[in-house]
């Protein structure tokens, strides 16, 4: 091994050691630290986090990178080296060229600028974001201009979160879906609609918490690999391959809402558990694509959590752990989890309607960054797009344009990767049914791990080291299309609502 390979190992296994450090204190603080103890741990934080920035943008490293990435070096480096060293060469390359204090002002107004956030949503007062939300669109309008220059902005902020991916291909995909959903929607809302009174009792939160330890097994969740949590928000933390955490939320008046969240949390953590170890800790592992992330949570809590056949094996355990669910059969159940109704929040949205709130917030980021409308004509552009898709118009904005928390931390192109994810999940199950048979019959067998192995081999191991369209073309072996997703969602709604 040349001296340069030896260093720059030992340099990876210290930044290892800090991003473990920083990864458990942002566990801590969403799940564990007291309210008095907050400061002192925001203060560890900043530091551990101050330090690996450092070292991530060091000129050392740089140095490394750049020996490495001679031919003579590069050609005698493992294909997993090729790959880390290639894309930490890229990245670095791109950040150097944001000057020190443009990025600084950056991370200023973004902090101001989620505050602000928080405090417009609970006053539903958009006036306290706006002069925020103006700052977070220049900021990102200029600093795209220093990592990618010439670039269209809205395609650099696409590509952050799903690289290889762009605005004419996201305007196809989401043109082919709007075209069938738009008649469909219409025809599911005007079928008549199941009763939810059972569903509004009391449901108690330790058995709730039984339920989710079922349900994460249930699908493959790894015990060993994996731990759980709770917190405001659900979300899933991984450390390594090795250990990899979920949390949860539970509310004692809705039931559905943490058997939902663990399912797709638990997607999310399976695919980080079985990405090849050998990329551990390095930009090769942990898949970075949040649309090919968010397909596999996605995949498991809308394709195989929202059949009816994916319940039919355990249905009979949910009862005993939640005993009100005796009194509701598999088929009301199964009917209220796939209950289509137009709402305000995304977050509470069912599979297809959810669709049209992804799509209303694509469409306003256009209109952000390739029309230039101002900040203040936003809320009203938000409230029409809602009567256009939904009909429904909110009575704030706190229920309207103030909901998420993307945009105030400038994570603008984030959103279309969650639909993104859904038209990828249509091109897995056509696939996966081509392969292993009838999805219905796998999951009415509880024969779910087939699937999860399935997935584990055709998508999880490769962590980050294949890119969007590599993985479609290698699983599904076409162009991505929104045409599957359709006809999943035509046939099931079909036969749930009658049409
Ligand atoms: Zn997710």
């Amino acid at each position: 091994m040349s001296e340069t390979l030896e260093k720059f190992k030992q340099y990876l296994d210290k930044m290892k050691k800090y991003g473990h450090v920083n990864t458990l204190l942002y566990w801590d603080m969403k799940t564990g630290v007291p309210k008095l103890g907050q400061a002192g741990h925001v203060d560890a934080l900043t530091y551990f986090s101050t330090e690996s920035f450092a070292m991530a943008t060091s000129s050392e490293l740089s140095g490394m990178l750049k020996t490495l990435s001679q031919p003579e070096e590069f050609s005698g480096l493992s294909d997993t080296m090729q790959f880390i060293v290639t894309r930490m060469k890229r990245d670095m390359d791109k950040d150097s060229r944001i000057p020190k204090e443009r990025y600084e002002a950056f991370v200023r107004a973004q902090a101001e600028s989620e505050n602000a956030w928080e405090e417009a949503k609970a006053a539903a007062d958009f006036s306290i974001f706006a002069p925020h939300l103006e700052k977070m669109i220049a900021l990102t309008e200029e600093l795209a201009g220093y990592t990618d220059p010439g670039r269209d902005v809205y395609d650099v902020l696409i590509d952050k979160y799903e690289e290889g991916m762009d605005a004419k291909t996201v305007d196809r995909l989401f043109g082919e879906l709007k075209e069938g959903l738009i008649p469909l929607v219409k025809k599911i809302l005007a079928a008549g609609q199941p009763d939810d009174a059972k569903f509004q009792g009391s449901f108690d939160v330790d058995a709730q918490r039984k339920v989710q330890d079922m349900l994460l097994s249930y699908i493959g969740f790894f015990r060993e690999a994996g731990a759980v949590g709770e917190s405001e928000h659900p979300f899933t933390l991984n450390f390594s391959s090795r250990d990899v955490r979920v949390t949860n939320h539970y509310y004692e008046h809705a039931p559905l809402f943490a058997m939902f969240s663990a399912i797709h949390e638990g997607g999310h953590a399976i695919f980080e558990q079985n990405v090849n170890p050998e990329y551990d800790n390095t930009v090769a592992g942990s898949c970075r694509y949040m649309g090919i992330h968010e397909s596999q949570s996605r995949f498991y809590e809308n394709i195989l959590g929202r059949n009816r056949n994916f319940w039919l094996p355990i249905y009979g355990k949910l009862q005993d752990l939640l005993p009100q669910f005796r009194d509701i059969s598999l088929d009301e159940f199964y009917r209220e989890i796939n209950h289509v109704r137009n709402s305000f929040i995304r977050t509470d949205a069912d599979e297809v309607t959810y669709c049209f709130h992804i799509i209303l917030r694509y469409e306003m980021e256009k209109a952000i960054f390739l029309e230039h409308v101002p900040v203040e004509e936003l809320p009203g552009l938000w409230n029409q797009k809602m009567q256009e898709y939904l009909g429904i118009t909110p009575s704030d904005d706190a229920e309207g344009i103030l909901q998420d928390m993307h945009w105030s931390g400038a994570s603008f192109g984030y959103f279309p990767s969650y639909l993104l994810g859904s038209i990828y999940d249509g091109m897995f199950l056509e696939q996966l049914e081509a392969e292993l048979g009838p999805v219905d019959e796998l999951l009415a067998s509880g024969r779910i791990l087939e699937i999860t192995k399935w997935l584990n081999e055709k998508i999880h191991r490769y962590g980050s080291t294949r890119k969007p369209k590599e993985v479609l073309a290698a699983v599904c072996g076409r162009e991505v299309t929104a045409e599957p997703l359709l006809r999943y969602f035509t046939k099931k709604y079909t036969e749930i609502y009658h049409l």
